[in-house]
């Protein structure tokens, strides 16, 4: 049962992604989170190193989708000049916005990722979708209220993940 809240790997950050293994593991489509995944929810834009990176993402031939649980005008504007997919208001953990993601960008369970800070939207959201997911730390401390009620439950579960996976390498 905990284990449909065990991400396929956690890295410190969306920059440590591993676009050659990406490749070898034959995957095309990278769904984000964007709050606290990419930026700090209260800040708008992406940063220049984000755009870099994204186009970096683009030319090896990767489709992206940011699925979101905020609203349209948040997401709207944060993917100004990103340019990508883009899902609002998404009902993570439900599956419903993975499987629209994964239309939009013509893959499917098998050669897509989920990239989140969340285990119980992001993560839990893409296991049920079939999806592998990768952790992320959070890009800042600052949380939505509701969000913050959360952490403390998702410390004891990275905390069991990390020791399971310990015992596995
Ligand atoms: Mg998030």
């Amino acid at each position: 049962m905990i284990r449909q809240l065990f991400p396929t790997d956690y890295i410190p950050s969306i920059f440590d992604l591993n676009i050659s293994e990406l490749k070898r593991n034959n995957i095309k489509g990278l769904i984000f989170d964007i709050d606290n995944t990419l930026v700090p929810f209260d800040v708008t834009h992406p940063s220049e190193k984000i755009i870099n990176f994204f186009e970096e993402l683009k030319s090896h031939g990767f489709k992206i989708c940011l699925v979101s649980n905020n609203t349209e005008e948040r997401v709207i504007k944060f993917n100004e000049r990103l340019k990508v997919f883009a899902i609002h208001k998404a009902s993570k953990p439900r599956s419903r916005s993975f499987k629209k993601a994964m239309a939009l960008m013509q893959t499917d369970q098998n050669n897509t990722i989920v990239i989140g800070d969340q285990i119980f939207t992001d993560v839990w959201g893409g296991n049920k979708a079939g999806i592998k997911t990768i952790l992320v730390v959070p890009v800042s401390e600052r949380d939505e209220w509701i969000t913050k009620i959360k952490r403390g439950l998702e410390r004891t579960v990275i905390r069991i993940y990390e020791r399971q996976r310990k015992k596995l390498k």
